[in-house]
């Protein structure tokens, strides 16, 4: 008799938390349903860390130990838990016969599958911008952005920034290099009067933060302001070269590191699936997330899927907050499914709370109920670290990484 199987594709936000609320979920052992996650990776990435990861002096912290940060084994996190993981990459999907092809493992039938392989930076067809920016996608990212920019800083006394786009990561990047060019400097001479490095931040859209609302966009302009970044909006990069970025009004700016955070899309080998895309490159789902134009057994969840807001039919955040809230709903959906039940709608929420690190321990923190910036917002961030770490790992586990990512990372404040 063949097993009954359940395939997660990506142990990133989405996967791996419906993964892990599918192990607690008792119908799907009594319906005899094996649960298997899928990764390229041997971790999970906790890319909120990213750009704290990218501001440490490696007087801190060596290249293993800051990419240690980030990188949680899930081995750790699955430990005691009914979910066999399988590392390999995800080379294929044939919906008609229910398998899945692994680059190196051959293939794996399943039952339902649920995708969640993330997205890959989108450099929009910019010339020369692929080749000549740094990504910040993944540890390695952060680990080569930070080495880059000491290398660069021990040979020369000003140092030039420019980070294109001006989403929350290029917000939380720009704010927090500030810091660590200073740190930098203060390294090579600490009796520096005072810092003589440039962060600019480009965004091509009117403001800064595309999509959140008028007050968050304000503050967080005048705290960047503050810090010393320089913000210039509605001007976008046409072409980058080895030294310097052309903007459309026909300026050029040069740099030492350029820093593209400018977009997102869905990753490449969606386009071999023979599935229907948004122009995004992102599945398309119905109401219940299941990837239209197939048996309805296939979900997509997180950054791979096209989720509209049913009022704006505007794309919903791509974040690791609502990664979370439809990988609860698709394991809500399995469980059903295996039950004989009927499939809900996905319900989407009319604003989604955030919170954004703008530098030293500065956040803005919006919770829809109330607003904080500053010492107190920086706490909430640090609570939503801790309770993210203690809904995935044991908890001295959880408690030991928490800490240890708080005193690394507090040596760049
Ligand atoms: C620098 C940075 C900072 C961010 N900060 C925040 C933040 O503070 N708060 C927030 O809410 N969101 C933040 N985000 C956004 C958030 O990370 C994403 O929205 C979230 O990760 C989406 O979850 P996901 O499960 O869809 O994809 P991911 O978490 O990206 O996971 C995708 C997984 O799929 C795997 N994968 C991909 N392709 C394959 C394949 N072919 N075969 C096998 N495995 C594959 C990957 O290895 C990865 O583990 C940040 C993003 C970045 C880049």
């Amino acid at each position: 008799m063949e097993e009954k199987r359940i395939v997660i594709a990506g142990a990133g936000f989405g996967g791996l938390t419906t993964a892990l609320a599918m192990s607690k979920d008792p119908a799907i052992a009594r319906h005899g349903y094996d649960l298997v996650l899928i990764d390229r990776h041997p971790h999970h990435l906790y890319t909120a860390g990213l750009y704290e990861a990218a501001a440490v002096s490696r007087h801190f912290a060596r290249d293993e130990y800051l990419a240690s940060s980030v990188c949680i084994p899930l081995a750790d996190i699955i430990r005691a838990l009914p979910i066999r993981f399988v590392q390999g990459t995800l080379a294929g999907v044939d919906v008609r016969n229910r398998r899945v092809t692994l680059d190196s493992q051959g293939t794996l039938s399943y039952d339902y599958l649920v995708l969640a392989l993330g997205a890959e930076t989108n450099y929009f067809d910019i010339p020369g911008l692929k080749e000549y920016s740094a990504p910040l996608k993944t540890a390695n990212d952060a680990v080569a952005l930070r080495n880059k920019i000491e290398g660069i800083a021990k040979s020369k006394h000003s140092l030039s920034i420019v980070i294109g786009g001006a989403g929350a990561t290029g917000v939380e990047l720009a704010a927090e290099l500030v810091n660590f060019l200073c740190v930098l400097e203060r390294e090579k001479n600490p009796r520096a009067p005072a810092c003589r490095t440039t962060v600019m931040l480009l965004e091509a859209s009117r403001d800064i933060l595309p999509g959140f609302d008028a007050h968050a966009v304000r503050r967080i302009t005048r705290r960047l302001r503050h810090l010393g970044v320089i913000v210039k909006t509605g001007i976008p990069i046409i072409a980058a070269s080895k030294d310097d970025i052309t903007l459309k009004s026909g300026e050029r700016v040069p740099y030492d590191v350029l820093v593209w955070t400018g977009g997102i899309k869905g990753p490449h080998i969606l386009k071999t699936l023979k599935l229907p895309l948004s122009p995004k490159g992102t599945l398309v789902v119905d109401p219940g997330l299941r990837v239209m134009q197939t048996d309805g057994r296939v979900f997509a969840i997180g950054d791979n899927a096209w989720v509209a807001h049913p009022r704006t039919k505007r794309p919903i955040p791509a974040t690791a907050q609502v990664a979370e809230q439809e990988a609860r709903h698709v394991a809500k959906a399995i469980s059903r499914a295996v039950r004989g039940k009927p499939i809900r709608r996905f319900r989407t929420m009319k604003k989604y709370p955030f919170v954004l690190a703008v530098g030293r321990k500065y956040a803005y923190a919006d919770l829809l109920v109330m607003r904080f910036a500053g010492r107190i917002g920086w706490c909430v961030k640090q609570l939503i670290q801790l309770r993210y770490f203690l809904f995935i790992l044991p908890w001295p586990r959880a408690a030991t990484l928490w800490w240890r990512n708080m005193m690394l990372y507090h040596s760049n404040d």
